[in-house]
């Protein structure tokens, strides 16, 4: 149902014009970058979506769809078109089992979260993995390696690597660039007639002196926001249109800004989606405006500067900023002063705030900002050796530590925060005060190293020292890092307090269907549970009878198997696994057993 919606914008005959000479000017000689006839679906089945293009994820914008695979693995998984297979990739987290094919017209499609390959790759894939001894493996083939033709089956679907339940990734990269472009503009048969909804959008007062005021609709009283301070203005549904729910007026004194939370949806699909486009015009000319049609993949971590950070830490919601941070450099932004708004007092501005998914559905609401005459005075400014611009290395040393920045660890300018504390009361053993190094509130981009003394960090433990950090609550997560000269120092890409710890305890191994002595004859695999309680899993060996087999791990399970595949001479045997950590603390379990 497009009534919920307000009517679009009826074209002026100056758009019609000039949109004709467009397309006569550029609709012969620029073919359309993205014929919607080169590519079929990977999947025999409805493409319904549960993850769109550049759809908001942790740190990063996601590189293509995921394609629904009806709650299961196992559905084959077709190329999309001729082509050579010139990647393939194993791993216990990622993208799992991978597969990327090049195509003749400069594009590579990739396929992730594989259950496993078809042949000749699944056999090519397992010789290598027994010639390297590992189980994560990427092989690059020739091009004439492994030839595929459009719609014949090289995997089946799976829910391998950091997958959240069973679905098929698909990215379509332009090998020029190294670019996801979205694939959805590819012509593919998914059914999308709905709007993106909208659910509320926020307003912030960006300058020193910036005051916004907002009037409930039915008290009549007005909240005010102050200097570097926001609020949100939640929107309903209302007579075909989408207005502004307890808010009838909002007036604003300097700089401000906005930003909009948005979900997409297509039909058969519960799940939330990405949009596309977001347009905010005031007085009919264009403030900000996002296009998700490529991106970057090391420029994906920009995430952090796209949304509204400090937010989605808060709250959990994706608020997406209406306006570019001076630190932000995504090419996908056209604005006018990035998508300030200087207000000025006496004048009324006219806002339209329009989100469009990639099938030309569109949602969007209108608003007035009234200029009022501002009453905040200048405050004084922060004293110099506090700031930290975002466009220039920092240092500062505390007498326990040193932390050092370079240029474009940050989005925008902050006056640096720290402080030394106690460390926290708990299991953790600390060998340092508790270092507060500004707020995790504020999104890190290029690493910052911190270092620590340690004073109090016995010889023997050296080796085994690391940074932690701690939460609010007072407990410790690993933060890497290497004793050196008296510190312990590790590149960090998140504000927080932090500690000296240690980790000093192997992994444990949990056998889940073997014991000592234990006739294996009736059971196809071995498997384990292997965990570490600090600094995470490095590697793992496993070996029969001291030959290595292979053991496919998955992370997100802390899972290793091993298969039995008729390769062992029936008898009495030996599995020795050997698992170590990113301290170098290793744990051995040696198991016989008979098959
Ligand atoms: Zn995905």
């Amino acid at each position: 149902m497009r009534s919920q919606v307000r009517t679009q914008v009826k074209p002026t005959w100056k758009t019609v014009v000039i949109s004709v000479f467009a397309l006569f000017l550029f609709g012969s000689a620029n073919p359309d970058p993205y014929p919607d006839d080169y590519f079929e679906s990977p999947l025999g089945i409805p493409l319904l979506l549960s993850g769109s293009f550049a759809e908001m994820r942790s740190n990063h914008f996601h590189g293509g769809i995921d394609i629904k695979t009806q709650g299961h693995a196992g559905f084959p998984v077709y190329a999309a078109a001729d082509g050579w297979i010139s990647r393939i990739v194993v791993s216990p987290s990622g993208y799992g089992n991978a597969l990327y094919i090049s195509h003749p017209n400069g594009f590579m499609t990739v396929y992730a979260h594989l259950d496993r390959f078809a042949e000749p790759v699944a056999s090519y894939i397992k010789d290598l993995q027994y010639e390297q001894e590992s189980f994560a493996v990427q092989s690059f083939p020739d091009r004439d390696q492994f030839k595929v033709s459009q719609r014949e089956q090289i995997a089946w679907s799976g829910n391998s690597g950091s997958s959240a339940g069973p679905h098929l990734h698909f990215e379509i990269r332009d090998e020029r660039t190294a670019q996801p472009v979205n694939p959805a503009l590819w012509g593919f048969d998914i059914p999308d007639t709905t709007p993106p909804r909208v659910y509320r959008f926020k307003v912030y007062a960006k300058g020193p002196t910036s005051m916004i005021r907002l009037r409930d609709k039915v008290s009549g009283g007005w909240r005010t926001v102050g200097p570097g301070e926001d609020a949100f203005v939640e929107l309903i549904r209302q007579n075909g249109g989408i207005v502004m729910q307890r808010v009838d007026r909002i007036q604003a004194a300097g700089p401000i800004a906005f930003g909009v939370q948005t979900h997409d949806f297509h039909e058969g699909s519960n799940n939330l989606l990405g949009q596309y486009k977001i347009d905010l015009t005031v007085d009919g000319s264009t403030l900000f405006r996002s296009v998700l049609e490529r991106f970057s993949f090391d420029e994906t971590r920009y995430l952090n500067a796209h949304v509204d950070y400090a937010e989605r830490r808060a709250s959990g919601r994706w608020v997406q900023r209406g306006h570019v941070l001076p630190g932000n450099p995504l090419p996908m932004y056209e604005s006018t002063n990035n998508g300030i708004l200087d207000v000025q007092a006496g004048r009324t501005y006219e806002l339209d705030y329009w989100v469009e998914d990639v099938f030309g559905n569109r949602a969007g609401f209108s608003f007035d900002v009234e200029g009022i005459p501002g009453n905040i005075p200048e405050p004084d400014p922060p004293p110099a050796a506090y700031v930290m611009h975002h466009d220039q290395p920092f240092t500062w040393r505390g007498s326990e530590y040193t932390f050092r920045a370079p240029a474009g660890t940050l989005y925008d300018d902050i006056v640096f925060d720290f402080g030394t504390f106690a460390p926290p009361a708990g299991s953790r053993p600390a060998y340092s005060q508790r270092i507060r190094i500004h707020s995790p509130e504020v999104p890190v981009h290029n690493r910052y190293q911190l270092s620590i003394h340690a004073p109090s960090l016995p010889p023997e433990l050296r080796d085994k020292a690391t940074l932690g950090l701690v939460s609010s609550r007072g407990t410790v997560s690993w933060a890497g890092g290497t004793w050196e000269g008296g510190s312990v120092t590790s590149s960090l890409r998140t504000f927080g307090d932090f500690i000296v710890t240690t980790d000093t305890e192997g992994p444990s191994i949990r056998p889940l269907n073997i014991s000592p002595g234990k006739d294996m004859s009736r059971t196809g695999e071995i498997r384990f549970r292997i965990r570490d309680n600090f600094s995470g899993i490095a590697s793992y060996r496993g070996t029969i009878n001291g030959e290595w087999v292979l053991f496919e791990h998955d992370a997100k399970y802390s899972l290793i198997r091993h298969r039995f595949d008729g390769s062992l001479a029936r008898g009495s045997h030996e599995l020795r696994m050997e698992v170590t950590d990113n301290k170098g603390n290793t744990s051995v379990r040696t198991i016989p057993f008979v098959r």
